[in-house]
């Protein structure tokens, strides 16, 4: 049997790599999923994330901000090393995100809608 989720959503994304890690529980707003899309396409290197949707309580761990676009399905982090995230933010400014927050001693972008 295949993994929970393992569903394409788009050319280059999978339902399970938006889901929440300890409940595999997934919200995703089709615009994030579209736009994710743009910028994978605009870049032309695999788009990693390393967080897309989480739950209340996994959101609470990770010391996410209450009611954080993550637990909406309206944000996902990607790793991007830290020298390329010059390229990477100006790509996601022309994708038309709403909310660009770049951590690169982290090496990722927090992307939201
Ligand atoms: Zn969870
Ligand atoms: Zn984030």
């Amino acid at each position: 049997m295949k993994p929970l989720n393992d569903i394409p959503l788009s050319p280059s994304f999978r339902l399970a790599e938006f889901a929440c890690p300890c409940c595999k529980t997934v919200k995703i707003q089709p615009e994030l999923l579209q736009k994710l899309q743009q910028l994978r396409d605009g870049w032309g290197e695999p788009v990693i994330i390393t967080s897309g949707y989480r739950c209340f309580d996994h959101n609470a761990e990770v010391g996410g901000v209450e009611g954080s676009d993550h637990t909406r399905g309206r944000a996902a982090d990607i790793a991007v090393a830290a020298v390329w995230q010059p390229k990477v933010i100006a790509l996601a400014q022309t994708v038309g995100f709403g909310k660009i927050l770049p951590y690169p001693r982290r090496n990722f972008i927090h992307l939201a809608l």
